[in-house]
């Protein structure tokens, strides 16, 4: 957090490029960084490239003991589009901004199309943590953090205090 590319709007990846060599080797360093910092996932800017890509995966997860698990998504270009109107109360932590959780408010289900690695478009219905989380990856792609959805900070938490009183 500070880093001023996690505040900008990325750009759109052309299709075309997606297949090519660098290209599917950034693809795997963002998911090699997601597992080895046990995120639930992961947005480019993040890793500090201002394009519209990010992957998100739960197997067993240190950081998310009580969540479901959820696939290897790989999400180029994605949209988002909520499914009804039904929200959840979500505590979020971010890779960008370490030992800190915060509650607040996410679709519970949404519909996510996007590009995958082989360049072909796909859509797919999330719900549960797979929603929260692509929610959370795809504000990252418009410069937004979770902290700047939080209604009210006083439930801005340490990752212990967290742990002692919300979990
Ligand atoms: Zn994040």
């Amino acid at each position: 957090m500070g880093n001023p590319v996690l505040r900008k709007v990325c750009n759109s990846v052309k299709v075309s490029k997606i297949g090519t060599k660098k290209f599917q080797k950034f693809i795997d360093s963002m998911v090699e960084t997601m597992r080895d910092e046990n995120g639930a996932g992961i947005a480019a800017p993040q890793v500090d490239v201002k394009k519209r890509v990010f992957v998100m995966e739960v197997q067993e997860n240190p950081r998310y003991p009580n969540k479901d698990a959820f696939s290897l998504v790989i999400a180029i270009n994605p949209e988002l589009k909520p499914i009804g109107k039904k929200k959840v109360d979500s505590w979020e932590g971010c890779l960008s901004i370490p030992n800190i959780r915060g509650c607040l408010k996410r679709h519970a289900k949404v519909e996510l199309k996007a590009f995958d690695r082989k360049g072909k478009a796909y859509t797919m219905k999330l719900k549960g943590f797979a929603a929260v989380v692509a929610q959370h990856e795809l504000d990252h792609l418009n410069g937004t953090l979770f902290i700047d959805r939080m209604q009210s900070m006083e439930t801005l938490s340490f990752q212990e205090e967290y742990e002692a009183y919300w979990m």
